[in-house]
């Protein structure tokens, strides 16, 4: 599937320090293991309604900013990012506002891709719609019904069955267990199954947390014909293909919120484990919570506030970035709309530092490309500010430290240089010298 405009990304002197990150399974931070040069990261896309609020911002945000240092480092960066664009919270939607369900979640993809570009983020090397890999979800859901892994609940109303993991069964046969990634206990991971999509008061199930593979047809929902019987693919499967199809195993890196610790990421490790026999990804990397009027952003609640609302209301995308970016993304915090009228400010502070470099002939040459080494030939060398960027984002990507060494650089009356101005855009993702990004001239999509 089409992803988005990939915004300007220029090449640094030197190279950066390989990040280290808080890894949710050990609970302790570490480098995640880069082989060969190359790294994989797999982030959870949206479901496609309400989108993109601040709380997806954030976390899309954060991941790119691993993408940017990794891509610093010189490693080789694959991502994929699937989004879910056939699930019950979409159909719910799509049944209460009267739109079919692909005209929603197509629009509401589009409207996440443009909100992408505005925010600079480097777009997935695979981005992919669970609806184009129903076909593989159901064969592999075929294979861990071969292997003992996955069992058949019948349902009433329909002749298909639902298929279910076995939990157990993949305790017995893998090295993966319950709390492997989450490391929670038995009652909190009982409650998040209840919260989070999971039916753990479903008849006819092995365990409780069993969770569904496969839904059987039911009327009036989309389904399709497959090697399991009609029906349409459950929610943990889907990421598991779609990262066995697109990355290297182990998963350098799976990313999202932190709502999807459990059961999410620890259903998708089990499937994989049960599917190849090996670790489904090296770390795992969650994201805090966005709050706003005291409550977590949340569609249920009612209290989003949207990127797309807030630029189509003036704001600078720029200073939308950079005001998640003052926030630790491993931190719960809470939006504020001065938080935006800060960011302004610093921003117009950056841009007026920024009129202080030398003038760039390069400029219009490297718009929209990654620029080779030595396309800044009279500043090659590493800068203090680039020292301290690459230093703060290393260790677990601390964005609000690294605004402020731009923030100290500036005060202590250093003009700029091209390196500083390539430094902020390459690994803060934004650009200050204003020229006319790929994401502004594409505005047709929103
Ligand atoms: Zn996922």
């Amino acid at each position: 599937m089409r992803s988005w405009a990939r915004p300007r990304v220029p090449t640094l002197p030197g190279a950066g320090r390989l990040p280290m990150l808080h890894d949710t399974a050990t609970g302790r931070r570490r480098a995640p293991a880069i082989v060969d040069g190359t790294a994989s990261l797999y982030v959870c896309g949206i479901t496609p309604y309400d989108a993109t609020h601040l709380g997806h911002a954030s976390t899309y945000l954060a991941f790119d900013t691993l993408v940017r240092v990794w891509t610093d480092a010189g490693v080789d960066v694959t991502y994929a990012q699937n989004t879910t664009d056939v699930d019950d919270p979409l159909l719910e939607r799509a049944t209460a506002t009267g739109v079919d369900w692909r005209e929603l979640a197509a629009s509401q993809t589009d409207l996440f891709r443009s909100d992408m570009e505005h925010l600079a983020v480097v777009p997935p090397t695979h981005y992919v719609a669970v609806t184009d890999v129903v076909t593989d979800v159901a064969r592999a859901v075929a294979r861990l019904l071969d292997s003992g892994s996955a069992y058949r609940v019948p349902t009433e109303g329909s002749a298909v069955d639902d298929v279910y993991f076995d939990v157990r069964a993949a305790e017995r046969d893998t090295s993966w267990h319950l709390g492997l990634e989450s490391r929670l206990d038995p009652e909190t991971m009982a409650r998040f199954s209840a919260e989070r999509g999971g039916d753990p008061g479903r008849a006819g199930k092995r365990d409780p947390l069993d969770p569904l593979l496969w839904r059987g047809a039911r009327e009036g929902e989309p389904s399709w014909e497959s090697p399991v019987g009609e029906g349409r693919p459950g929610w943990h499967i889907e990421c598991t293909v779609i990262a066995e199809q697109t990355l290297a195993s182990p998963i350098t890196v799976n990313g999202g919120g932190s709502d999807l610790v459990f059961p999410h990421h620890e259903m998708s490790a089990a499937h994989g484990q049960a599917l190849t026999g090996g670790r489904y990804a090296d770390l795992f990397a969650h994201t805090g919570m966005v709050a706003y009027q005291g409550e977590k952003m949340s569609k249920s609640l009612g209290n989003l506030v949207k990127v797309s609302e807030l630029v189509a209301g003036g704001a600078d995308a720029r200073a939308v970035r950079l005001a998640v970016a003052a926030h630790h993304y491993r931190s719960d915090w809470e939006w504020f709309d001065s938080d935006l009228v800060d960011a302004e400010a610093r921003l117009r502070v950056w841009e007026t530092w920024a009129d202080t470099a030398p003038p760039r002939p390069d400029a219009a040459a490297d718009h929209a490309t990654t620029s080779p080494l030595g396309a800044t030939p009279v500043e090659s060398v590493p800068t203090g500010l680039l020292t301290s960027l690459r230093a703060a984002l290393a260790d677990d990507l601390d964005t609000p430290s690294a605004l402020e060494a731009v923030d100290r650089w500036i005060a202590s009356g250093a003009d700029a240089t091209s390196v500083d101005l390539d430094a902020v855009t390459a690994l803060l993702g934004v650009d200050l010298l204003g020229v006319d990004l790929p994401s502004r001239a594409d505005e047709a999509t929103a």
